[in-house]
């Protein structure tokens, strides 16, 4: 049913950009997409036609533009169910994995405690877990061929290499050759905060926007930046590390070697640091914290306004210096949200620059199942021939 195990589905710039658009803002007419794309109409119902052939596509009822409006237009959207995508959070105790469909909708979940975290403990259970989750509906296991691993850390994509994770603990790890042998799926594996940020710009709140930042709160302060449409990589590796923003060379120890990095601040240990310090109680717990704050504890309170006023003044940088339309604030910290979201957002407004302060933000939790979601967003990528999955097996399945 499936071209070949791992060729994208499309190839002609036309079928991809069609497609891309209509996973993201679909349905559209023929129209609408000629003139999103600069496609002829013609072109795009070319285009469209070996998609509509393979079940990808389908033309909506007809429906008239407008009362009187010439002839009936049939809009094309996808079929969402035409091709399922697994993603998986790897985290330092747990695997966390989601079916997704093919506009990143998540269809099951499932999650296995990690008992050791080694690449040699994670590639058996990655199986199995893959395993029962192709077998929560019999559709998933013949429409299944893309994984997608979100993982902490410097993961070059292309290579499929996870190059260094300082909170797994991991160098050099071959993860998505590992992984595509355990599975037998074609395997992308990428940083966790891009892949957030990959399903948030592709089916969230930043589709359509061609400069749109995400940034997740909690045990570190991660980020990502897309630019002109694409995901920002940098020249070396990193780009938009809001969590390693000065802001404040006076301020405490970063574990990045620097001071005063807004993570050093902001990160849940840092506040909680912070808190025992001020408070005289080293054994106090972030649970502990949060309720104190919550509680009207001048001390506590203040440690986490001035973990709101970081993370504010850190995105008002990066909102001068990138311009983005939106950027998104999520995280595990989010529990806690109400304690220092005012003082992001004031923090923000002082801090963003003329008209960049027309960005808004957004802030949100962030539950584990949107962790395996960024990872089925990596995996639906790997239909572009731009994106092709980065591991595969020979014999495919
Ligand atoms: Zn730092």
């Amino acid at each position: 049913m499936f071209r070949t195990h791992s060729q994208p589905l499309v190839s002609a710039p036309a079928e991809t950009a069609v497609l891309a658009l209509l996973l993201a803002e679909g349905p559209l007419s023929r129209v609408e997409l000629a003139r999103r794309t600069g496609l002829s109409s013609t072109a795009v119902t070319k285009a469209a036609r070996p998609l509509i052939d393979d079940g990808y596509l389908y033309e909506l009822p007809p429906e008239r533009t407008a009362p009187g409006a010439g002839r009936p237009v049939n809009p094309l959207a996808v079929a969402p169910d035409r091709e399922f995508f697994i993603g998986l959070k790897i985290s330092s105790d747990q695997l966390f994995g989601a079916v997704c469909d093919l506009r990143a909708g998540i269809r099951t979940t499932a999650a296995r405690p990690l008992e050791r975290c080694t690449p040699d403990a994670v590639a058996p259970l990655a199986a199995e877990l893959v395993g029962e989750l192709l077998d929560a509906e019999p559709v998933f296991r013949d429409r299944t061929r893309h994984l997608g691993v979100a993982v902490n850390g410097d993961v070059d994509r292309a290579a499929g290499l996870l190059r260094h994770s300082g909170l797994l603990g991991w160098r050099d790890v071959p993860l998505a050759a590992q992984l595509a042998t355990a599975t037998g799926l074609a395997v992308t594996v990428e940083n966790d905060v891009r892949a957030l940020t990959v399903a948030e710009h592709w089916f969230g709140e930043g589709i359509g926007t061609d400069y749109f930042a995400l940034v997740t709160i909690g045990a570190g302060i991660g980020s990502a930046l897309v630019v002109g449409g694409q995901l920002l990589t940098g020249a070396h590796g990193v780009s938009g590390e809001v969590g390693h923003l000065c802001v404040d060379p006076a301020g405490p120890p970063c574990r990045c070697g620097a001071r005063g990095c807004v993570e050093a601040i902001a990160s849940t240990d840092a506040i909680l640091t912070a808190l025992r310090e001020a408070s005289g109680k080293p054994r106090l717990t972030f649970d502990a914290a949060v309720a104190l704050a919550r509680g009207g504890d001048p001390v506590a309170r203040a440690a986490f306004a001035r973990a709101g006023q970081a993370i504010g003044v850190g995105i008002a940088n990066l909102v001068n210096l990138v311009g983005p339309e939106r950027v998104v604030v999520s995280g595990e910290g989010a529990d806690a949200y109400d304690l220092f979201s005012r003082h992001i957002q004031t923090a923000y407004a002082a801090h963003a620059f003329g008209a960049a302060a027309r960005c808004t933000l957004s802030l949100r939790p962030l539950p584990w199942e949107e962790w395996a979601r960024g990872g089925a967003a990596v995996a639906i990528q790997a239909l572009f021939p731009r994106y092709a999955a980065s591991s595969t097996v020979a014999t495919g399945r």
